[in-house]
């Protein structure tokens, strides 16, 4: 199948209102990434800061940029002047470093918080306590140059549909109670970033509205 058609069925396999399409272009090529941007998308999402530089110089500027890897603190300021959202903010030394170099660029720049909830997979992430924990304490509240957004997660790589069910319900509830505990006046407090290529169609019956789909794109 085409990327072209691709695109399109994936497109049309989305709720057409509220939900948000990352194209995750990390191992694409230029020419790929135009493709899509000539079919109408606008969003993607890389996950090596350098990369993500690279692109950025490259390519129309009306793209919206996320960062969605694991982001190192030295790796913040190539991508601070320009990025989107960042997708992955696991600890709060991230947090701050995150706000001094959006400061630099006189920019706000917003954040989701990364809820670990898979069981190996991946080491990264705020754990519910860890997060909850980070929240109450409130030093947060001083970045004036970050805004908390919502919150992203990975499943674990598993076929058992029930288990990766279970882990995007358990983030959603979280998503909740945060929201209430922390954000009930910030309407920007409202994305949830939860699902790719092979668990996407779960995700989205468990309350995302923000899908980041590389390889179910891109691979043909
Ligand atoms: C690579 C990546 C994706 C896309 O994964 P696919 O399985 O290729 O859709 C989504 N989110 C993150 C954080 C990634 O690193």
């Amino acid at each position: 199948m085409s990327l072209s058609s691709q695109y399109k069925r994936i497109k049309s396999s989305l709720p057409e209102n509220g939900m948000e399409l990352v194209a995750v272009s990390k191992y694409q090529s230029q020419e790929a990434i135009r493709e899509l941007y000539e079919l109408g998308q606008r969003t993607f999402g890389e996950s090596r800061a350098q990369d993500l530089q690279l692109k950025h110089e490259a390519l129309p500027k009306d793209i919206r940029w996320h960062f969605i890897g694991h982001l190192q603190r030295t790796n913040v300021k190539y991508i601070a002047p320009f990025v989107t959202l960042i997708h992955a903010v696991d600890t709060f030394r991230l947090l701050e470093e995150i706000d001094k170099q959006a400061k630099k660029c006189e920019r706000i720049i917003p954040c989701l918080l990364q809820i670990h909830i898979a069981q190996e997979e991946s080491k990264f992430g705020f754990t519910f306590e860890e997060c909850r924990a980070m929240l109450n304490e409130g030093t947060w509240q001083k970045l004036t140059n970050i805004r908390i957004c919502g919150m992203m997660c990975m499943a674990s790589n598993t076929d058992n549909e029930e288990k990766i069910r279970a882990e995007f319900a358990a983030v959603n509830t979280f998503f909740n109670e945060v929201k209430t505990c922390h954000f009930s006046d910030a309407p920007h407090f409202a994305i949830r970033s939860w699902g790719m290529s092979n668990d996407y169609h779960i995700a989205i019956e468990e309350g995302s509205n923000m899908v980041r789909i590389g390889s179910a794109l891109f691979n043909q």
